[in-house]
């Protein structure tokens, strides 16, 4: 029998506290470590297969087990992997895991925890010692003549190795939790942790709980394996019923037929899918595969709108799946999810390093096993293979939206609403992404038309050139849109938050390019011509009603014009210049009180239409009794149909339109 008992430690008196303290942040991370060992001990156990080296036993099934026993508070890791030999613990576990354990710690150990390391493969079997007081590991090795070998160690640094009584090829790893962790030793909590790290892993894992009450289903006779666990027969015989038949004569028919069946143990299911499905080839997945994928992974039960599913060997290996979900824009944040895998291990989500940051508003998953792991967030960033996986995964996704709108456009047009506010963050976050976007970003016109900014500008060359008009809000700008529909002038919708910023974007790259909102101007196309006298006149009402309009609503300030509109169905509207009310959306955007800068109303015009009756009343009997009333439900008037009124305006708006009906009935 061999035993050799040993110090782990060279330097440093205790090492597993600073384990504890420093290694992971997340102590869960264990779990993802041992069992990604297992899954690579069976792994080698493969290849050697293959390469001749060793013949599996007949009944061979890769697996590996996590067994807990909550009671004694315990949780063995089992493979039937390669195994290891004595002269292997000692040097994989004795020396080289802790050595890695070690030289990451000198790394390290400076280090705040802000600089979280993303993985860090290399010392993952000393991580036990993060959660447990003590750990074993009993190990069989594939070799033939091998002893088993049991390896033992308390957390401090001392280890004992003996010989184990382990029969079959392969190695068990088990944890006694320490009073901190025994929450790993919980059936719920460890599958909620399996779950999350080992969804996808290339072995099948299985979860048993020592003490738990046996499951139990029944099946067809017929489809009973040998490997099920058979409890009892159940024979259900026949149903019959007694029936009337065309002839109204009684008739005994079979309504279910005799069964066979059998009560048998619960089989036991993987809590992994071994072949995630972005490993497969695109062409291999249907589309019931990728939303059935999108619903298990993301918990999202609304539709996906589509997927982008990027597949390389070279220069680099990198596969996954990128979804555009479908947001409900007035509700939801846009709020994405990116889970990076190594060689279908889970990493982390949203890993800003390698995924560029407007695709984190998708959700998806990428499996990158060339990823640099072992090094901290920090390193990822300057380092230009990460950057160049993060451009790649930008390029493709540019690729396959423009390929779309080139050779698709009518579903194009159809997502286009739902996803134009990401690939417009795109834009702006990204150059290059925005120089391959920039002519597929589409512009809906108020006629429900979808156009790009070169259609949208070729269109209006004769109106207005250089020029486009956007509507933010349909509903408070119906009247301004009713009046462009008449005069057939075209509007683009830019509704979402991310258009301000964008448009300025866009502005910025073109030239002479000038967004205008709806009611920001009202062009020559609205008004008709007048004369030199009827200009004149205009000017002389412009003074009168100035005068009237600030003293009846005691508004200092307020800007007035009087024109002649073509349409002479509005008496009074509002326009906002374009440049104070971006200046108002900016602030809103920051947080910032407009009131502060010259208040809400601030680049407001009242625009009174001399073609109106109501107007043209005013002109004449502006010292009137009635005066003051008008002008006031007139500007209220046109701040509705901009808009809205704040609360006390409302009030008193309800208010004198009671009043003005009453007058109306001579009470
Ligand atoms: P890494 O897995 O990154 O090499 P670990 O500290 O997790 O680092 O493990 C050190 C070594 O111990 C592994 O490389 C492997 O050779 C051996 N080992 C760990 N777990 C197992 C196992 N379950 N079966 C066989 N060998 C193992």
């Amino acid at each position: 029998m061999s035993k050799q008992s040993g110090s782990l430690s060279i330097n440093s008196e205790n090492i597993f506290p600073i384990i504890k303290k420093w290694l992971y942040s997340d102590h869960d991370i264990f779990y993802r470590e041992l069992i990604s060992n297992a899954c690579d001990a069976i792994t080698k156990l493969k290849k050697l297969e293959i390469m001749g080296e060793y013949q599996f036993p007949d009944d061979y099934k890769a697996k590996v087990t996590v067994e807990l026993d909550p009671e004694a508070k315990t949780a063995v890791v089992t493979d039937n992997g390669i195994g290891m030999t004595f002269e292997e613990v000692d040097e994989y576990i004795n020396q080289i895991a802790f050595s890695g354990a070690q030289d990451f710690l000198e790394k390290y150990k400076d280090k705040t925890n802000e600089d979280q390391i993303i993985g860090h493969f290399g010392l993952g079997f000393y991580s036990a010692f993060m959660v447990a007081d003590r750990v074993t590991i009993d190990t069989l090795s594939y070799k033939e003549g091998a002893t088993a070998v049991h390896w033992e160690s308390d957390g401090g640094t001392e280890y004992e190795m003996t010989d184990s009584d382990k029969k079959e090829v392969g190695t068990s790893i088990t944890l006694y939790f320490n009073e901190d962790s025994v929450e790993f030793a919980n059936e719920y909590r460890a599958r909620e942790v399996l779950e999350k790290y080992c969804s996808f892993m290339p072995t099948e894992i299985y979860l048993t709980v020592k003490g738990k009450e046996p499951e139990y289903e029944t099946i067809d006779e017929a489809d009973v394996k040998d490997t099920d666990t058979v409890i009892e027969h159940i024979v259900e015989e026949a149903k019959t019923e007694e029936r009337e038949n065309e002839n109204g004569e009684k008739e005994t028919v079979e309504v279910s037929p005799r069964k066979e069946k059998v009560k048998i143990l619960k089989r036991p299911e993987p809590i992994n899918d071994t072949h995630p499905l972005w490993a497969k080839h695109p062409n291999e997945c249907t589309e019931e595969e990728y939303r059935d994928f999108y619903r298990k992974v993301f918990h999202d039960y609304k539709e996906p709108l589509f997927w982008i599913h990027l597949n390389m060997d070279y220069p680099f290996n990198l596969k996954g799946i990128l979804y555009f979900p479908k947001i409900n824009m007035e509700y939801d944040s846009i709020e994405g999810v990116i889970k990076l895998y190594n060689n279908q291990v889970f990493i982390a989500d949203n890993i800003k390093e390698v995924i560029p940051e407007f695709l984190m508003l998708l959700k998806g998953v990428i499996d990158c096993p060339d990823l640099p792991l072992n090094v901290s967030r920090s390193a990822l960033q300057n380092d230009g293979f990460v950057k160049k996986i993060s451009d790649y995964i930008t390029k493709k996704v540019a690729d396959r939206l423009s390929g779309m709108c080139k050779t698709d456009k009518e579903n194009y047009e159809k997502y286009w609403d739902d996803i134009s506010p990401f690939i417009k963050f795109g834009c702006l976050k990204d150059e290059k992404f925005d120089d391959k976007m920039k002519d597929y970003i589409l512009y809906k016109n108020i006629d429900g038309k979808y156009l790009t900014l070169s259609e949208c500008l070729e269109e209006n060359k004769e109106k207005h050139e250089n020029t486009i008009f956007y509507v933010t809000d349909e509903k408070e700008q119906s009247q301004y849109i009713n009046m462009f529909r008449q005069e057939g002038i075209d509007a683009v919708l830019l509704p979402h938050n991310i258009d301000t910023p964008f448009i300025s974007h866009t502005e910025q790259k073109n030239e002479n390019l000038h967004f205008v909102r709806i009611d920001a101007d009202l062009t020559d196309s609205f008004k008709e011509t007048v004369d030199d006298s009827e200009a004149e006149q205009i000017k002389t009402y412009t003074e009168d009603l100035t005068k009237a309009f600030r003293d009846a609503l005691n508004m200092e300030k307020l800007e007035v014009k009087v024109e002649k509109l073509k349409n002479a169905s509005v008496a009074s509207m509002i326009t906002v210049s374009e440049e104070g009310r971006r200046m108002q959306d900016m602030m809103k955007m920051y947080g910032m009180d407009a009131s502060l800068f010259g208040g809400a109303n601030e680049g407001q015009t009242l625009v009174l239409n001399a073609s109106h009756p109501l107007v043209q009343y005013l002109t004449s009997h502006k010292d009137s009794e009635q005066a003051p009333v008008i002008c006031q439900q007139l500007y209220d008037l046109a701040q509705l149909s901009h808009g809205t009124l704040t609360p006390e305006r409302m009030t008193e708006f309800i208010r004198r339109s009671n009043d003005i009906m009453m007058m109306m009935t001579d009470k």
